[in-house]
């Protein structure tokens, strides 16, 4: 199978290649190890989305490996899910 920058961001997290320096409203800086051993540098911001030192485009398995660790929205992929109400039982 295919390794795509999904899967190799799973692996990444896996190799506990990605460290999160900083989280906040105003943005995201990590840093993950790359395969070939290389520090890429990965950020987000709310107004220009996710971005990555390494040269691939679009959102690379480094981007999607800090994505996938930090709540925020990339607006398309994170939904707010409403928790089940499973606590305790109402009488009728
Ligand atoms: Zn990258």
């Amino acid at each position: 199978m295919r390794e795509n920058a999904r899967i190799r961001a799973i692996r990444f997290l896996t190799e506990r290649r990605v460290m999160v320096l900083h989280v906040d409203t105003e943005g995201v800086l990590a840093h993950v190890r790359g395969d070939s051993g290389e520090l890429r540098e990965v950020r987000w911001d709310p107004r220009r989305g996710w971005s990555c030192s390494c040269p691939a485009i679009g959102l690379c398995a480094h981007g999607h490996a800090v994505a996938s660790v930090v709540l925020v929205s990339d607006g398309s992929e994170v939904t707010n899910q409403p928790t089940p109400s499973t606590e305790g039982v109402r009488g009728a």
